[in-house]
């Protein structure tokens, strides 16, 4: 706590000291403020005290790891955080695992502090337009297929009039996919929309994602696969 409000709070949950200051180091020095936390209970406490504007996460932590932080996080007051992971290189089950749970991104370790720089940057930017969605004079305030309908405004999904739960990265993924009904988006459209960024995009990202939504959404998810370019929804179904 303590300097100005514009600066937007990072919180780094990680237990390796190197590493933390590295990325503390970078990140402060990209006009962010930054605190750390060594364990993932203390991230947890740290994060309902302050709320941060993202949380950078290690998911091999002690205490709690990042896996079980991820899921409370999701199931609580700040569950629209952004969650940034830290992987370790060629971890793809952690990360798979890690999206699945609801965090927005990765950076793996070790990483070159340009590009976390710049995946904190893009994942900011993406959460700073959820809060503007409802005033966004393109985008009508309710959109419905079928037996699914979105609420752009409170960001809420429904099937059937029943709630279901999303992921901030879910429902981003999915009201693009709306919003461009009847067009192909590739899974780089798609990182570009959602996630802000091309260059450093992982296909992979996209796929967890929408498997992730076929699974909460059931029949009612309109999300096409078209092989060798991209998703769709239909422009009927
Ligand atoms: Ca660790």
């Amino acid at each position: 706590m303590g300097s100005t409000d514009e600066q937007p709070f990072i919180l780094i949950a990680e237990d390796e000291p190197n590493i933390a200051s590295f990325a503390k180091m970078y990140l402060e020095a990209a006009g962010f403020r930054v605190d750390v936390a060594e364990r993932g209970d203390d991230a947890l406490e740290s994060i309902a005290a302050e709320r941060p504007d993202l949380l950078l996460l290690d998911l091999n932590l002690p205490g709690v790891d990042g896996f079980e932080v991820t899921r409370r996080i999701r199931q609580g007051d700040a569950r629209a955080m952004p969650i940034l992971m830290l992987t370790a290189r060629d971890d793809a089950v952690d990360k798979v695992v890690g999206l699945e749970l609801g965090a927005d991104d990765y950076v793996t370790k070790p990483f070159d502090p340009r590009e976390l720089v710049a995946r904190v940057r893009a994942v900011l930017r993406r959460s700073d337009g959820r809060a503007d969605a409802a005033g966004d004079d393109d985008m009508p305030p309710v959109l419905e297929v079928d037996d699914l309908r979105i609420e752009v405004g409170p960001r809420e999904v429904f099937v059937k009039g029943d709630a279901v739960a999303l992921t901030p990265k879910e429902f981003d993924l999915l009201t693009a996919l709306v919003q461009a009904r009847g067009l192909v988006l590739s899974r780089e459209q798609l990182l570009e929309k959602v996630w802000g960024y091309t260059f450093l995009g992982d296909s992979r990202t996209i796929d967890v994602h929408v498997r992730q939504l076929r699974r909460k959404l059931g029949d009612t998810c309109p999300i096409e696969t078209v092989w060798g370019t991209g998703y769709k929804v239909p422009a009927r179904r």
